[in-house]
């Protein structure tokens, strides 16, 4: 089923989730409604307070580029990225490579914004999946962005905080806007 996404400035975009200790049918239901929420909006990935939830849970799904990532290991192994796609990822912990890149991104809570966000280009990303395995993922490129973007979801972050001083002031108007309209909605 697809399900509403929150819209930014919703409060609860800024919870810190909790973490799943139980896998229940809930959590399968749910995982299954953000993918198809994501697909439905033509996204990369969604975490769980896009969809109301306060649990560490986000799924991703970039298969439709294999391309975008140069290397993929799958619990240490060489694998193939599109074969592991979508990732359904429960209480990650993320470890950041020291090189940085900046490149462009969007969030689906904030339609019609775009940023130049300067991040990790690699990231070893450890988490429990679905079955209740836990799997680690180390890759590159538009894979490493996305699961930093939804990690920093699942902590209250947006990608909005990490962009420069400079780029902040640009969306400062459309940011006003979009309180605006969200004062006036009266949610
Ligand atoms: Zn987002």
């Amino acid at each position: 089923m697809v399900r509403k996404v929150v819209l930014y400035p919703m409060p609860v975009l800024r919870v810190k989730c909790r973490p799943i200790t139980e896998v229940t049918d809930k959590h399968r239901t749910l995982a299954a409604d953000m993918l198809e929420t994501m697909r439905e909006h033509h996204g990369v990935g969604l975490a769980a307070p896009q969809v109301a939830v306060e649990e560490q849970i986000t799924v991703i799904d970039v298969s439709h580029n294999p391309q975008c990532v140069s290397f993929f290991k799958y619990n240490g192994q060489d694998a193939d990225m599109v074969q592991h796609m979508p990732i359904v990822c429960l209480n990650p912990r993320i470890e950041l490579g020291k090189d940085k890149v900046t490149d462009e991104e969007g969030c689906l809570s904030m339609p019609d914004l775009r940023g130049q966000v300067r991040r990790s280009a690699t990231v070893k990303v450890t988490f429990q999946n679905l079955e209740g395995e836990t799997v680690t993922i180390e890759s590159d490129g538009l894979l490493a962005r996305a699961f930093q973007h939804e990690i920093d979801h699942l902590n209250g972050i947006l990608f909005i905080d990490r962009l420069s001083a400079a780029a902040k002031i640009g969306l400062k108007r459309k940011l006003q806007r979009l309180m605006q309209e969200w004062a006036e909605d009266g949610r």
